[in-house]
């Protein structure tokens, strides 16, 4: 005995200071009986879990995580013949369950251990038995225990809807799970992190009503013995999976049913479950699956693994869109439901985008999982990848918005990366709040950036090849991110194509394991011939001076193209050359004989513009002299289509970067725009916009200038009629081949829409008597339309949304009304929507308040009101949101335009005092924030006249039809 007790002090002492789990047992199947009441006043949830255990050292210490749980018995018991099932215990367990949570009688009857000692702050529970675990054999623990249910949407939580199928304000209850990344330790005390894989054989109590679901279909349900309307289900055992992935489900839904054949004449049954009214909506959805499913299957190489999926919808707003359960998919109700006539295309997209991430996760993540959270962006990233594949197979007339999107991702990751000292993509994950941060743009979108860089230098068919492989051998079990890379590594070297000395996992790590990214400057040589490459760390804008930053270098693959031969294809993509840590730089003949021996050697090189990494086909940006600059903005004005849509993009937006970094002149960069007042090139002209807003904004203590970029504005905008590019972007608008916004006789345009026209089919709305056409056109772009009416109309048109807006509507049309009643001109008016947060009687959810707040900071009008109203009610605004970071992103939002020394004193004071109040708060972004401004104000001071000169230059330039769109 002594010695025991002497082994579990040094056990204890012993354990890391981090929040991971020590490992002196591992666990490999829990048999869990799960029993939860979530309808009337006192929800409660009771369970009893069987763990069998390995202990991989002889020990009498079993710790395990667990938040907010109530250890009532434990029991151990050693396990002899493995596959056998426990027969002691199970037969009362059920019994035993039912009294500790309908009467509260329970028989303590094993007290198998001495003590428990809990550890809150890292969410463990230590529990000491009396009898010693002997390494290499194996042990059942039984644990009964009381947890609870929450109403957040973490761990076990409930919620309610009215149930208007049977008759008005009868309520229907749902309760559900949502364990990623740490909840499963509120529901049952297990080892909650991704590394442990086991199986699990689930049952769940229920009232007879209602239906209970989990990752593995149903094999039997009973009757509780002493309780009465209420059954027990059980599941069928799973294959190996994390806690994370567990999921547990009551309720009272209807289903659609479908059956899918994957190969070998195997079948997966597949419920869409929902509120008997909400089942119409579901079509959409049902429409997609199988196809999408069947991409995945052929392009992995294995079969999806379960009998069945579920997907469900919580009648409550989640703070996450989806979570991709195995077998059991969770959805907020507006990316599950499409609401034909409500919604827009944008939100279809979005319903089968979701869809997409989370079918892929069935493979990446379900099937083969991270070994710790801090590897995570491998997962998410090929996720991303994948839902944009997806959506183009699924759905092939939403191409365009889907490249679009995954532009626009990548695009969004970067711009964090120059405005913050943002994390690595794989970085050091030890305490709880980490694991909460891995979730965030930089995981999401950069990482699914490298690895479209990363397919895009291996080639298509080799990353395939090792998707393939990768999953073969490591199907069922945790492993890390660098497992894909050495095979395909393995597999880019098996043909000797891949070069000698490269290796995938060092090139992947120069990208992954720090933060920031390079850009790339491209030089032509005096000669005409060569030119120069070379690499520097992005942000300049950040102002780090460090040598660590400085000396910052990346393996960086580069592929090139020019005017003579423009190649955006696949294998144009593919790089010719690379800047490594160990040569920065390059000097390289670029017009090389061979070209020169299909032109003529007289200069024709010196005019031809050169053009790296096209596509985003590099996580980079490039940097050209300004001879190259300006041969682009040629070729644009000449003929833009000559240059795709995507590679338009990148390059305006890299040069607004650029000069920004103060690395170009803008005089370049008004150049490059130049074409856009010549056509609609709707996508391109976006990103200009948004950057000459940017740079508008930040000028507006400078009113003439202010007014000269109003009128620079005013050239890039196109009226609906005017989209040429048919066969690039017009499905986005023109779906429905008719176009209510045309404009003859049209008095007022704004953001090219005819104000009029909008206000007439407005007004046709509010009398009842508009035509479908007209609301068909209204819906599409909701939020466009109704802001419009909001910035010009008057009394009445406001108190039509308000009242709108407090109906019961739709959620996603609310918040799309909500941000279109963030666009009013009338200080009254938006101090009443911004009382909306706190109403007692509206009761708007968080999320409503977050999509508002955040687009009235975008409303120059009501800015100051906006920041006022969070600094004074920061507290009381933290509790409304629940999710932490939220108030901080709204300071975010609502300071991002601020650049006077005055405002920046008054931030400076208001964020001290902040830090001084809430030592939790994340410093990088309040230093962010003061960074933004601090840039904002020096970025008035020093471009402000120049940028004023090349506008008032502009001023008199005219718009004239560009040439290519009439050949
Ligand atoms: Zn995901």
């Amino acid at each position: 005995m002594r010695f025991l007790d002497i082994v579990t002090l040094f056990l204890l002492a012993n354990l890391s200071d981090g929040q991971r789990m020590g490992s002196f047992v591992r666990p490999v199947h829990y048999d869990l009986a799960f029993l939860p009441i979530i309808s009337g006043g006192a929800p409660r949830l009771c369970g009893h879990v069987f763990i069998d255990l390995e202990p991989t050292t002889t020990t009498n210490l079993v710790t395990l995580h667990g938040a907010d749980i109530t250890i009532i018995d434990v029991s151990v018991e050693q396990v002899f013949l493995v596959g056998k099932s426990n027969s002691s215990h199970s037969k009362d367990r059920f019994l035993q369950l039912e009294d500790l949570c309908f009467s509260g009688l329970f028989e303590l009857v094993n007290e198998a251990h001495t003590v428990i000692q809990e550890e809150p702050e890292k969410q463990q529970l230590n529990i000491i038995l009396k009898e010693t675990l002997i390494k290499e054999k194996r042990y059942r623990l039984g644990l009964f225990y009381v947890a609870k249910v929450n109403d957040d949407s973490r761990g076990f939580f409930r919620a309610n809807y009215r149930n208007d199928h049977t008759s008005c304000c009868i309520q229907g209850w749902f309760g559900g799970t949502q364990m990623e990344p740490s909840s499963a330790r509120k529901v049952l005390p297990c080892f909650d992190e991704p590394g442990f894989k086991t199986t699990y054989a689930i049952s769940i109590g229920h009232d007879k009503a209602m239906t209970a679901l989990s990752n593995m279909p149903e094999t039997d349900t009973r009757p509780m013995e002493n309780t009465r309307d209420w059954r027990w289900t059980s599941f069928s055992r799973s294959p190996p999976m994390p806690t994370y992935l567990l999921a547990l489900f009551v309720t009272d839904y209807d289903k659609v049913e479908r059956i899918y054949k994957v190969c070998n004449n195997r079948t997966v049954k597949m419920r869409f479950w929902g509120q008997p009214n909400q089942l119409p909506h579901l079509r959409q959805s049902i429409d997609v699956v199988p196809d999408m499913l069947h991409y995945m299957e052929k392009y992995v190489g294995q079969p999806f693994t379960l009998p069945k999926i579920d997907f469900i919808a919580a009648p409550t707003q989640l703070d996450f869109e989806a979570m991709e359960n195995w077998g059991l998919i969770l959805f907020r109700e507006n990316r599950l439901f499409f609401k034909e006539g409500i919604d827009g295309e944008g939100d279809r997209f979005q319903v089968v985008q979701t869809m997409a991430h989370e079918l892929a996760h069935q493979f990446f993540g379900n099937l083969v999982t991270c070994d710790w959270w801090s590897d995570i962006a491998f997962y998410e990233g090929m996720c991303g990848i994948f839902e944009i594949e997806l959506t183009k197979h699924a759905m092939p007339n939403l191409t365009f918005r889907a490249e679009m999107s995954q532009v626009s991702a990548i695009r969004s990751a970067m711009k964090i990366e120059e405005h913050i000292q943002a994390a690595s993509v794989i970085r050091e994950v030890e305490k709880i709040e980490d694991t909460e941060m891995m979730f965030d743009p930089i995981t999401y979108n950069k990482g699914s950036g490298l690895l479209l860089m990363l397919r895009n230098f291996v080639g298509h068919d080799h990353f395939r090849n090792a998707v393939v492989t990768f999953m073969e051998r490591y199907q069922f079990q945790s492993v890390n991110s660098q497992k894909f890379m050495e095979i395909l590594d393995e597999e880019v070297h098996r043909n000797r194509e891949f070069g000698r000395g490269m290796n995938v996992t060092k090139i992947m790590n120069s990208w992954t394991t720090q933060d920031a990214y390079p850009i790339v400057r491209c030089t032509r040589m005096s000669d005409g011939r060569r030119i120069r490459l070379s690499q520097l760390p992005h942000p300049v804008l950040r102002n780090i001076t460090t040598d660590e930053h400085a000396n910052r270098l990346w393996w960086i693959p580069i592929s090139m193209t020019d005017a003579s031969r423009p190649d955006f294809s696949q294998q144009g993509k593919y790089p010719r050359v690379w800047l490594t840590p160990e040569r920065p730089t390059l000097e390289i003949p670029y017009f090389p004989p061979a070209s020169r021996h299909h032109g003529q050697e007289t200069g024709e090189e010196e005019n031809t513009w050169i053009l790296l990494n096209g596509e985003f086909s590099g996580y980079t940006r490039v940097l050209y002299d300004d001879r190259n600059w300006r041969l682009i903005s040629r070729q644009l004005v000449l003929n833009h289509t000559v240059i795709p849509q995507v590679t338009r993009a990148q390059l305006i937006d890299d040069a607004f970067t650029l000069a920004l970094a103060e690395l170009m002149d803008y005089q370049v960069v008004l150049e490059l725009i130049e074409y856009l007042t010549m056509v609609n090139d709707e996508f391109v002209r976006s990103t200009a916009q948004f950057h000459l807003r940017w740079m508008k904004e930040r000028t507006r203590q400078n009113g003439s200038l202010a007014e000269l970029f109003d009128d620079y504005m005013e050239k890039l905008k196109f009226e609906r009629s005017d989209i040429e590019e048919s066969n690039e972007n017009n499905n986005l608008i023109r779906s429905g081949g008719f176009d209510p916004f045309d404009g003859a006789g049209c008095l007022q345009w704004s953001e090219g829409v005819c104000v009029d026209k909008i206000f007439r089919l407005f007004q046709a709305q509010m009398d009842g008597t508009i035509s479908p056409e007209g609301k068909r056109a209204m819906t599409e772009n909701l939020e466009r339309n109704w802001c419009l009416v909001m910035r010009y109309g008057g009394k009445d048109e406001w108190k039509w949304a308000w009242r709108m807006s407090v109906n019961d509507v739709w959620s996603s049309q609310r918040s799309k009304i909500l941000s279109a009643m963030s666009c009013s001109q009338d200080q009254g008016r938006l101090k009443q929507l911004l009382s909306r947060v706190f109403h007692p009687t509206i009761q708007q959810t968080s999320r409503d308040s977050f999509v508002m707040i955040e687009k009235m900071a975008d409303n120059p009008l009501a800015r100051p009101m906006v920041l006022n109203f969070i600094k004074t009610n920061w507290e009381r605004l933290g509790r409304h949101f629940k999710r932490s970071g939220d108030n901080l992103k709204l300071l975010t939002s609502a300071s991002k335009y601020l650049s006077t020394s005055e405002e920046l004193n008054e931030m400076s004071q208001f964020v001290a005092d902040l830090e001084k109040r809430d030592k939790k708060l994340d410093r990088s972004v309040t230093a962010g924030i003061l960074d933004d401004i601090r840039a904002n104000i020096r970025w008035a001071e020093k471009h402000s006249e120049q940028v004023y000169s090349v506008l008032e230059a502009r001023r008199v330039t005219g718009r004239t039809k560009n040439r290519s769109t009439e050949a």
